[in-house]
Protein backbone atom coordinates (compact mmCIF):
# COMPACT_ATOMS: atom_id res chain seq x y z
CA UNK A 1 0.00 0.00 0.00
CA UNK A 2 1.33 3.50 -0.75
CA UNK A 3 1.04 6.04 1.87
CA UNK A 4 0.82 10.12 1.36
CA UNK A 5 2.04 11.85 4.25
CA UNK A 6 0.42 15.22 4.80
CA UNK A 7 3.05 17.60 5.34
CA UNK A 8 5.36 19.84 4.07
CA UNK A 9 7.90 20.49 6.77
CA UNK A 10 11.17 18.60 5.78
CA UNK A 11 11.80 17.75 9.52
CA UNK A 12 8.69 16.45 9.93
CA UNK A 13 8.42 14.19 6.48
CA UNK A 14 12.10 12.54 8.04
CA UNK A 15 10.64 11.79 11.43
CA UNK A 16 7.52 10.02 9.61
CA UNK A 17 9.27 8.37 7.47
CA UNK A 18 11.65 6.68 10.08
CA UNK A 19 8.79 5.00 11.53
CA UNK A 20 5.94 3.67 8.97
CA UNK A 21 9.02 2.99 6.20
CA UNK A 22 8.75 -0.21 7.50
CA UNK A 23 4.81 -0.91 7.30
CA UNK A 24 3.99 0.46 3.59
CA UNK A 25 5.49 -0.48 0.38
CA UNK A 26 6.26 3.30 -0.69
CA UNK A 27 5.96 6.65 1.57
CA UNK A 28 5.89 9.61 -0.16
CA UNK A 29 4.76 13.45 0.99
CA UNK A 30 2.19 15.10 -0.69
CA UNK A 31 4.83 17.25 -2.76
CA UNK A 32 6.68 14.09 -3.51
CA UNK A 33 3.50 12.56 -4.92
CA UNK A 34 2.59 15.70 -6.91
CA UNK A 35 -0.56 15.80 -4.85
CA UNK A 36 -1.67 19.76 -4.35
CA UNK A 37 -4.67 19.38 -1.62
CA UNK A 38 -4.66 22.17 0.95
CA UNK A 39 -7.03 20.91 3.95
CA UNK A 40 -8.52 23.38 5.80
CA UNK A 41 -8.09 22.78 9.44
CA UNK A 42 -11.91 23.24 11.11
CA UNK A 43 -11.45 21.14 13.87
CA UNK A 44 -11.92 22.08 17.55
CA UNK A 45 -9.40 19.46 18.68
CA UNK A 46 -5.75 18.10 17.27
CA UNK A 47 -7.36 14.98 16.82
CA UNK A 48 -10.50 16.23 14.75
CA UNK A 49 -7.67 18.45 12.16
CA UNK A 50 -5.45 15.42 11.95
CA UNK A 51 -8.40 12.77 11.13
CA UNK A 52 -10.19 15.79 8.58
CA UNK A 53 -6.66 16.34 6.71
CA UNK A 54 -5.93 12.32 6.62
CA UNK A 55 -8.97 11.26 5.68
CA UNK A 56 -10.00 13.63 3.04
CA UNK A 57 -6.81 12.85 1.05
CA UNK A 58 -7.47 8.93 1.71
CA UNK A 59 -10.94 9.96 0.23
CA UNK A 60 -9.18 12.19 -2.71
CA UNK A 61 -6.19 10.23 -3.52
CA UNK A 62 -7.32 6.60 -2.76
CA UNK A 63 -4.30 6.27 -1.17
CA UNK A 64 -3.40 6.04 3.09
CA UNK A 65 -2.52 9.10 4.18
CA UNK A 66 -1.25 9.90 7.48
CA UNK A 67 -1.38 13.61 8.73
CA UNK A 68 -0.65 15.03 12.21
CA UNK A 69 -1.57 18.11 14.09
CA UNK A 70 -0.63 19.82 17.08
CA UNK A 71 0.06 22.82 19.57
CA UNK A 72 0.99 23.96 22.57
CA UNK A 73 -1.59 24.36 25.61
CA UNK A 74 -0.97 26.39 28.38
CA UNK A 75 -2.49 25.66 31.68
CA UNK A 76 -2.61 29.12 33.37
CA UNK A 77 -4.38 30.06 29.72
CA UNK A 78 -7.22 27.32 29.97
CA UNK A 79 -5.48 25.68 27.26
CA UNK A 80 -4.71 28.15 24.58
CA UNK A 81 -3.56 28.85 22.17
CA UNK A 82 -4.39 25.23 21.72
CA UNK A 83 -5.47 24.65 17.52
CA UNK A 84 -5.01 28.23 17.14
CA UNK A 85 -1.28 27.61 18.06
CA UNK A 86 0.34 28.38 14.47
CA UNK A 87 -2.51 31.51 14.22
CA UNK A 88 -2.24 32.54 17.40
CA UNK A 89 -1.57 36.63 16.73
CA UNK A 90 -3.77 36.54 13.94
CA UNK A 91 -1.36 35.09 10.81
CA UNK A 92 -0.41 31.71 9.98
CA UNK A 93 3.29 30.33 11.34
CA UNK A 94 4.04 34.23 12.80
CA UNK A 95 6.71 32.45 15.49
CA UNK A 96 7.34 35.52 16.44
CA UNK A 97 3.86 37.60 16.96
CA UNK A 98 3.00 34.17 18.09
CA UNK A 99 5.68 34.17 20.53
CA UNK A 100 5.12 38.12 21.50
CA UNK A 101 1.61 37.48 22.33
CA UNK A 102 1.66 34.30 24.34
CA UNK A 103 4.62 36.18 26.79
CA UNK A 104 2.04 39.20 27.49
CA UNK A 105 -0.63 37.04 28.25
CA UNK A 106 1.35 35.28 30.74
CA UNK A 107 3.07 38.65 32.20
CA UNK A 108 1.88 38.23 35.39
CA UNK A 109 1.99 34.19 35.65
CA UNK A 110 4.15 33.34 38.93
CA UNK A 111 6.90 30.82 38.64
CA UNK A 112 4.98 27.71 39.79
CA UNK A 113 1.71 28.39 37.40
CA UNK A 114 3.26 28.66 34.28
CA UNK A 115 2.92 24.95 33.26
CA UNK A 116 1.77 23.89 29.71
CA UNK A 117 2.34 21.08 27.40
CA UNK A 118 2.52 20.38 23.53
CA UNK A 119 -0.05 17.88 22.21
CA UNK A 120 0.62 16.06 19.47
CA UNK A 121 -2.19 13.66 17.32
CA UNK A 122 -1.77 11.79 14.22
CA UNK A 123 -4.02 10.36 12.18
CA UNK A 124 -3.97 6.90 9.75
CA UNK A 125 -6.85 6.89 6.98
CA UNK A 126 -6.66 3.84 4.82
CA UNK A 127 -9.16 2.71 1.90
CA UNK A 128 -11.79 0.35 3.57
CA UNK A 129 -9.88 -0.05 7.01
CA UNK A 130 -10.99 1.79 10.39
CA UNK A 131 -9.19 5.21 11.07
CA UNK A 132 -6.08 5.14 13.64
CA UNK A 133 -5.78 8.13 15.58
CA UNK A 134 -2.58 8.63 17.88
CA UNK A 135 -1.35 11.63 20.47
CA UNK A 136 2.09 12.33 22.58
CA UNK A 137 1.68 14.84 24.75
CA UNK A 138 5.07 15.98 26.68
CA UNK A 139 4.71 18.72 29.71
CA UNK A 140 6.61 21.53 30.94
CA UNK A 141 6.66 25.15 31.90
CA UNK A 142 7.07 28.19 29.95
CA UNK A 143 10.06 30.31 30.47
CA UNK A 144 10.28 34.07 30.91
CA UNK A 145 12.61 34.73 28.28
CA UNK A 146 13.48 33.31 24.94
CA UNK A 147 16.77 30.61 25.28
CA UNK A 148 18.22 28.63 22.23
CA UNK A 149 18.34 29.25 18.52
CA UNK A 150 17.21 25.49 17.62
CA UNK A 151 13.48 24.68 16.70
CA UNK A 152 10.82 26.42 15.58
CA UNK A 153 7.55 27.92 16.89
CA UNK A 154 7.41 27.99 20.84
CA UNK A 155 10.80 26.28 21.47
CA UNK A 156 12.73 28.75 22.56
CA UNK A 157 10.18 29.03 25.50
CA UNK A 158 9.64 25.33 26.50
CA UNK A 159 11.43 23.97 29.07
CA UNK A 160 10.06 19.96 28.86
CA UNK A 161 9.72 18.52 32.15
CA UNK A 162 13.13 17.11 34.27
CA UNK A 163 15.23 19.70 31.80
CA UNK A 164 16.31 23.22 32.76
CA UNK A 165 16.73 23.92 29.12
CA UNK A 166 14.20 25.11 26.42
CA UNK A 167 13.41 22.57 23.85
CA UNK A 168 15.57 25.64 21.37
CA UNK A 169 18.51 24.88 23.30
CA UNK A 170 18.60 21.17 22.71
CA UNK A 171 20.20 19.35 20.07
CA UNK A 172 17.36 18.07 17.79
CA UNK A 173 17.47 13.89 18.78
CA UNK A 174 17.44 14.86 22.26
CA UNK A 175 14.13 16.95 21.82
CA UNK A 176 12.77 14.19 19.56
CA UNK A 177 13.71 11.57 22.11
CA UNK A 178 10.80 13.41 24.51
CA UNK A 179 8.57 15.45 22.00
CA UNK A 180 4.91 15.29 21.87
CA UNK A 181 5.21 14.11 18.11
CA UNK A 182 7.86 10.82 19.01
CA UNK A 183 5.24 9.90 21.61
CA UNK A 184 2.50 10.14 19.32
CA UNK A 185 4.56 8.41 16.42
CA UNK A 186 5.98 5.28 18.92
CA UNK A 187 1.89 5.02 19.76
CA UNK A 188 1.15 4.66 15.78
CA UNK A 189 4.00 2.22 15.75
CA UNK A 190 2.99 0.24 18.49
CA UNK A 191 -0.62 -0.25 17.13
CA UNK A 192 0.77 -1.26 13.14
CA UNK A 193 3.40 -3.57 14.94
CA UNK A 194 -0.02 -5.27 16.87
CA UNK A 195 -1.24 -5.65 13.37
CA UNK A 196 1.14 -7.33 11.90
P1 LIG B 1 1.32 22.20 12.97
O1 LIG B 1 0.96 20.94 13.66
O2 LIG B 1 2.50 22.05 12.08
O3 LIG B 1 0.13 22.86 12.33
O4 LIG B 1 1.85 23.17 14.11
C1 LIG B 1 1.02 24.02 14.82
C2 LIG B 1 1.81 25.05 15.60
O5 LIG B 1 2.04 24.55 16.90
C3 LIG B 1 3.18 25.42 15.05
O6 LIG B 1 3.11 26.47 14.12
C4 LIG B 1 3.89 25.87 16.31
O7 LIG B 1 3.52 27.20 16.62
C5 LIG B 1 3.29 24.97 17.36
N1 LIG B 1 4.11 23.75 17.53
C6 LIG B 1 3.78 22.48 17.24
N2 LIG B 1 4.78 21.62 17.54
C7 LIG B 1 5.78 22.40 18.03
C8 LIG B 1 7.09 22.11 18.49
O8 LIG B 1 7.57 20.97 18.51
N3 LIG B 1 7.80 23.18 18.91
C9 LIG B 1 7.33 24.46 18.90
N4 LIG B 1 6.13 24.78 18.46
C10 LIG B 1 5.34 23.75 18.02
Amino acid sequence: MKLLIASNNAHKIAEIKAIVDDFFDEVLSLREAKVEIDVEESGETFADNARIKAETICEMTGCAALADDSGLMVDALGGEPGVYSARYAGVHGNDAANNAKLMEKLAGVPEGERGAQFVSAIALARPGMPLVVTEGICRGHIAREPYGENGFGYDPYFIPEGMTNTFAELPPERKNAVSHRARALDALKKLLMEEK
